[in-house]
């Protein structure tokens, strides 16, 4: 489903990247959508897929969660001496003492 991206209401779109196909008399039969890219004939606005936006949407999230996920930290248990790999907040998987990342 399409939709303006001003939201102007407006119902019909064109394609920007459309192929048409004809038969011998010029007489269109079918076409294709070649890219994404559309704009709202309505007030000429772009507008885009519905369809296709959540999972774009999606993509970015995932790649902002990974950006902002804090690394993981090696750091020395005092009281085992085991070199752990932990995120903040977490114990010594070794022997379950809290561990203080600094
Ligand atoms: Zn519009
Ligand atoms: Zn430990």
């Amino acid at each position: 489903m399409l939709a303006c991206s001003r939201r102007c209401g407006g119902r019909l779109f064109r394609a920007l990247f459309a192929e048409v196909e004809l038969d011998a008399a010029g007489e269109f039969q079918d076409f294709r959508i070649a890219q994404p890219g559309y704009i709202c004939l309505n007030c000429g606005a772009p507008a885009f897929d519905l369809g296709e936006v959540p999972a774009e949407m999606e993509a970015e999230a995932q790649a902002e969660a990974k950006e902002s996920k804090p690394a993981a930290v090696d750091i020395l248990c005092p009281v085992c001496e085991t070199m752990v790999q932990v995120d903040e907040g977490m114990e010594c998987p070794n022997c379950g003492s809290p561990l203080e990342v600094a």
